[in-house]
C-alpha cells in the first residue's frame, strides 16, 4: 500500500486519525468529550445515572522498563480489547492518554457502575501475560464518580480522579467510588 502524507488522507482516514487511537484502536479522548457531551445533553434530568469510571494500569512503566515499550503496547492492546469486550453496546470506553482509560456507563447506579468496575479490574488482572515463558501480572485501579445535579463534566472527573487517587493509595489493583 502507497504511502500515503496526511493531507493526501481521504476523510473516513482523517475521522479514523481524528478519532481514534491508533495504537488500541479505541475511541480517543476528543471522541470521548464529544460523546460524553451527547449523552449528558440526552440523558437530561437522568444524568445522576451516569457513570464515569476513571481507569489507570498500575505500575506500567515498570511493564516498560522490564519487557520494553513493544511489550507495553501489546499489553496496552489487550487490555483495550478486554475493556471492549467487557462493557456493553451503550458503554463508551476510550483511551484517555498512555495507560488511562476511561469509561461511561449512561443509565447505571453508582452501585451497579461499582460492580462493573470490578468485573472490568478482576478481568485485566486474570489476563495472562507473557515475557520469554516468564508470566507478567498486569493490574489495574480506578475511580468512579457519577453525575449530581449542576455538575459540569469537569466536575465528575475531578471527583473520578480523587476516587482513582484513592484506589491507588489503598494498595492499587482495586476501584474505589466517589463518597
Ligand atoms: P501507577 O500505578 O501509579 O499508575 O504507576 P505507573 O508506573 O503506571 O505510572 P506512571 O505515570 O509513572 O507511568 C506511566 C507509564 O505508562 C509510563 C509510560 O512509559 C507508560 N506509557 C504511556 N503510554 C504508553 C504507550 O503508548 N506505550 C507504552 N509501551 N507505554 C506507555
Ligand atoms: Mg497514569
Ligand atoms: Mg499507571
Amino acid at each position: 500500500k502507497a504511502y500515503k502524507t496526511i493531507l493526501q488522507l481521504h476523510d473516513d482516514d482523517m475521522r479514523k486519525l481524528a478519532y481514534y487511537d491508533s495504537l488500541t484502536g479505541l475511541p480517543n479522548r476528543w471522541n470521548f468529550k464529544e460523546n460524553l457531551t451527547r449523552i449528558l445533553h440526552r440523558a437530561e434530568k437522568e444524568q445522576c445515572r451516569i457513570g464515569l469510571l476513571y481507569i489507570d494500569l498500575d505500575n506500567f512503566k515498570r511493564v516498560n522498563d522490564n519487557y520494553g515499550h513493544a511489550a507495553g503496547d501489546k499489553v496496552l492492546r489487550t487490555i483495550a480489547r478486554i475493556f471492549q469486550k467487557a462493557t456493553r453496546d451503550a458503554d463508551f470506553i476510550s483511551r484517555f492518554g498512555g495507560e488511562e482509560f476511561m469509561g461511561v456507563f449512561p443509565e447505571t447506579r453508582l452501585e451497579d457502575a461499582l460492580t462493573l468496575a470490578n468485573k472490568i479490574r478482576e478481568k485485566v488482572e486474570l489476563s495472562k501475560f507473557h515475557y520469554e515463558d516468564k508470566r507478567v501480572f498486569i493490574t489495574a485501579s480506578a475511580g468512579l464518580a457519577t453525575f449530581r445535579p449542576g455538575d459540569s463534566i469537569d466536575d465528575v472527573f475531578k471527583r473520578a480522579d480523587k476516587a482513582l487517587y484513592q484506589a491507588k493509595e489503598g494498595g492499587r489493583n482495586r476501584c474505589a467510588s466517589e463518597d
